[in-house]
């Protein structure tokens, strides 16, 4: 238990990130309370570590009682669509390929010459392209690792725009 522990800051922590670990297996390294799923690794200037923290000491440290559930929230949603994502209605490409357009991304797995597969992320908006750096086994892993590959894209363009997030769907 930290939270008494001289030298830690109970305040003024901001958080570097939030990780859904997929099932609950984590420990808060703030009050000891296991059984923690979504990890927020909290940051302050005044201490050397992360400290890897459960929802409720994360809203203590940051004294904000909103934003970390939102973040809790946020990787909620993106796993129940990542559960959806395969049942999802992909399109044919002229060459046979399955694709998606969605959250201004088009999304496109395709098989290469060695039976592996491999996929790539467009940004509608800026064209710019991504190509996954190592094949997948199956169109169903490299759909997945879109899917990854998409939620990274969104979450650096959130950030780069410091706007909130956009549609679910
Ligand atoms: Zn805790």
């Amino acid at each position: 238990m930290l939270w008494d522990q001289k030298g830690v800051p109970q305040k003024g922590w901001t958080c570097e990130g939030v990780t859904d670990l997929g099932s609950p297996d984590g420990r808060c390294e703030m009050c000891g309370r296991e059984e923690i799923r979504y990890v927020h690794h909290m940051a302050h200037e005044d201490y050397e570590d992360l400290l890897d923290v459960g929802c409720v000491c994360a809203e203590k440290m940051e004294d904000d009682y909103i934003n970390p559930r939102r973040r809790e929230q946020d990787l909620k949603n993106v796993a129940g669509r990542r559960k959806r994502w395969l049942t999802r209605k992909w399109k044919k490409s002229r060459s046979g390929n399955p694709y998606l357009k969605t959250d201004g991304f088009h999304i496109v797995v395709y098989p290469l010459s060695d039976g592996s597969w491999g996929g790539k992320i467009t940004d509608l908006g800026t064209g710019d392209a991504v190509t996954n750096k190592r094949p997948y086994a199956d169109a169903g892993s490299a759909k997945l690792g879109a899917f990854d590959g998409m939620v990274f894209l969104k979450g650096r363009k959130v950030a780069s725009a410091g706007g909130n997030s956009g549609a679910q769907g």
